[in-house]
């Protein structure tokens, strides 16, 4: 982890943060000074969250929920007021690969996913759910929302989210 800095992702995260400042008139330090700080901030999330074991079938539906996410972010790729389209695209795209190659290594045995692959995943889908219960993008079920927001598809993902959290609490609303 000590190079995290120098990664690609933290590169791209530390790219997105210095776009957003400076959109707002503001300026941060030159240098990896952005990148460090980013690292160190993912590092300790990582280090806080417990790796999960997935079962095959539970892993199947979470790369499902990365493609939903991923393409209401290219359907809302204009919002970026509220949460950025580009970020949550991108990391569903990782999140993807980061669970599918593993799986797909365990042929068909359970699966240890690690602790900044969770983060990251539950990011992607937290972010999508509250885009479009907030409202802040346009949703793709095409039906009447509730009254709260909330639709089918988006108790879908927050169902995959639950899963998400701890593989065991199948069914069990967050
Ligand atoms: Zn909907």
């Amino acid at each position: 982890m000590a190079e995290l800095h120098t990664t690609k992702r933290v590169r791209e995260l530390a790219a997105v943060l210095r776009e957003a400042v400076s959109e707002q008139g503001g300026d941060l330090l030159g240098g990896d000074h952005v990148e460090r700080l980013v690292a160190e901030r993912v590092t300790m999330i990582a280090h806080d969250t417990t790796p999960v074991t997935v079962e095959q079938r539970d892993g199947l539906l979470v790369l499902a929920a990365f493609g939903v996410c991923g393409m209401l972010a290219a359907r809302n790729a204009d919002r970026r007021e509220h949460i950025d389209p580009r970020i949550v695209a991108k990391d569903a795209a990782d999140s993807t690969v980061q669970v599918a190659v593993p799986m797909y290594e365990a042929k068909g045995q359970p699966v240890q996913i690690g602790g900044l692959t969770v983060v990251v995943a539950r990011k992607v889908i937290g972010m999508t759910l509250e885009a479009l219960r907030e409202g802040w993008w346009e949703c793709t079920c095409e039906r009447p929302h509730r009254p709260d927001g909330g639709c089918v598809l988006q108790d879908r993902l927050q169902h995959d989210l639950a899963t998400r959290g701890g593989w065991v609490n199948r069914g069990e609303v967050v």
